[in-house]
């Protein structure tokens, strides 16, 4: 049984029963039979439908938006995720026709010489609850236009989403065998990988629950992509516009309590502006209203689980242990569970955990630095990779500066956005993978050569 509890008020929103062993099988053997006639349907009739379902989920917004806020505690105020979702799938489906297109080397009297891409197959998608929408559609739309059927198992603490999500795409007129919806555990979902159920598998999550994936793959030579946790930094440079920079940098630490795989978690500051960087980051944090998300006043709600608030502060508190100043006065709303007072910290180094470990919370360390040599030296100093932001108004600085970073994206003065014209990717703990982009249909697809002699 999966289980969601309301981060609002502990109460249980939703039960949904998982799928036994036998059934989970049948359910891929469904969508491995009916792919071969998904895939055979003109690209233009797939990615219409695509259009469609993602259409429907934009029309069952109002309804979406307070059950995210039952779900994960998301504010009602911020409107749900369909902006993005309809960017990225939308995004996807224009390029389709040209990043499936076959490549063409010989078509001569002597020869027919092509490369096409063919789908994987049955393509496993495991999302997690903290974007619960963009993150599933991130490889959902692509997957299903480049001609594979898809099998979704989302996280147990938005299990709706998945039901919307097939309820929109079924009445657009896709099979109900070509994206399914299931309620899986995690032996389950390893189990069905290391038989071999999947031609492709998108995990998005946890480091460890990356690791479990790509260990239940082993040796079936089932493509994974994993894109999994960061600790991303910003650095603030001599020359930024330090007003941008604050507001851009701490809404990207606290935005969705922080639960964001590219919050920023780690700020630099160039020294001479140190004070008045971390006084403007002060002033935007304080003026946050923690409270119940279905309030439209409030900016900042509760984290999904108060697991994970429990691990924020304990962070926090063992680094103010270890002599950080925490600036931030505990909010009245902070109930010591789920709803936790978004907090700013100097005085941090990266001895403390809060400086190295995921938080993935609203809780942000800043550390003022002499140069860019001590700014990289800093931002490298993690085990993750996922992005990094840099702030200045030198388009050369940010490129030599973004040439020395060990992450998958580099922004520059900006941050915490997916841009699906980009690969969306990662290194180190951060996991291997490309999704979005041009990039993604080549992960969602295997090469396939033509070597076809006519004479
Ligand atoms: P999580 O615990 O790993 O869960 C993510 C998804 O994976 C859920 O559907 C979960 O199912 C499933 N899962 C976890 N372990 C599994 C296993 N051993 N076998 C099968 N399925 C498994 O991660 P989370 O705490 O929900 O999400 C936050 C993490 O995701 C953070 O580390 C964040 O940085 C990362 N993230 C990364 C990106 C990115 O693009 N790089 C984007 C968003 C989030 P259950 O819910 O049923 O356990």
């Amino acid at each position: 049984m999966i289980r969601c509890i309301s981060p609002i008020d502990g109460s249980v929103y939703a039960e949904r029963e998982t799928l036994s062993a036998d059934a989970a099988q049948a359910a891929a053997g469904r969508a491995r039979a009916a792919q071969v006639a998904w895939a055979k349907r003109p690209l233009s009739e797939r990615i219409a439908l695509v259009r469609t379902g993602v259409a429907n989920v934009g029309a069952m917004n109002d309804e979406i938006v307070p059950e995210l806020a039952h779900q994960m505690g998301r504010p009602i105020r911020y409107g749900g995720e369909f902006g993005g979702f309809n960017e990225r799938a939308s995004y996807m489906a224009d390029i389709a026709p040209a990043a499936l297109a076959d490549i063409e080397i010989e078509d001569s009297d002597a020869f027919r010489r092509v490369i096409k891409r063919v789908p994987h197959g049955v393509v496993l998608v495991v999302a997690p609850w903290n974007y619960p929408y963009m993150t599933a559609i991130n490889t959902v739309a692509p997957a299903l236009i480049a001609g594979n059927a898809v099998i979704l198992k989302h996280a147990s603490q938005t299990p709706l989403v998945g039901e919307r999500m097939a309820r929109a795409f079924h009445a657009a007129g896709i099979p109900e065998e070509i994206f399914q919806n299931v309620f899986l555990d995690h032996q389950t979902t390893s189990d069905l990988i290391a038989a071999k159920s999947f031609g492709f598998v998108n995990f998005t999550g946890s480091v460890s629950g990356g690791q479990a994936i790509e260990r239940a793959a082993a040796g079936t030579f089932t493509g994974v992509g994993l894109e999994l946790g960061g600790k991303d930094p910003g650095y603030v440079c001599d020359d930024a516009d330090l007003e941008a920079a604050a507001e851009t940098l701490i809404d990207g630490a606290m935005f969705n309590a922080g639960q964001c795989c590219c919050g920023i978690e780690r700020i630099y500051v160039a020294e001479q502006h140190f004070d008045a960087f971390v006084a403007k980051a002060v002033g935007i944090v304080q003026a946050y209203i923690l409270g119940n998300p279905l309030d439209p006043e409030t900016t900042l709600g509760p984290m999904a689980h108060k697991r994970f608030a429990e691990e924020v502060r304990a962070q926090t508190g063992e680094a103010v242990a270890q002599g950080a100043t925490a600036h931030i006065p505990t909010f009245d709303a902070d109930d010591g569970e789920a709803y936790l007072t978004p907090q700013i910290l100097t005085g941090v180094t990266h001895e403390m955990r809060v400086m190295r470990e995921e938080s993935f919370g609203p809780v942000v360390g800043i550390m003022p630095v002499k140069d860019d040599a001590e700014a990289i030296a800093l931002m490298n100093d993690s085990p993750f990779g996922l992005t990094a932001s840099v702030w200045t108004k030198e388009v050369a600085r940010a490129e030599a500066i973004a040439d020395r970073i060990e992450t998958g994206t580099v922004f520059m003065n900006r941050a915490d956005y997916l841009d699906p014209g980009l690969c969306w990717t990662g290194c180190k703990d951060t996991g291997r993978g490309g999704g979005l982009s041009v990039i993604g249909y080549h992960n969602l697809t295997r090469p396939k050569s033509y070597h076809l002699k006519k004479a």
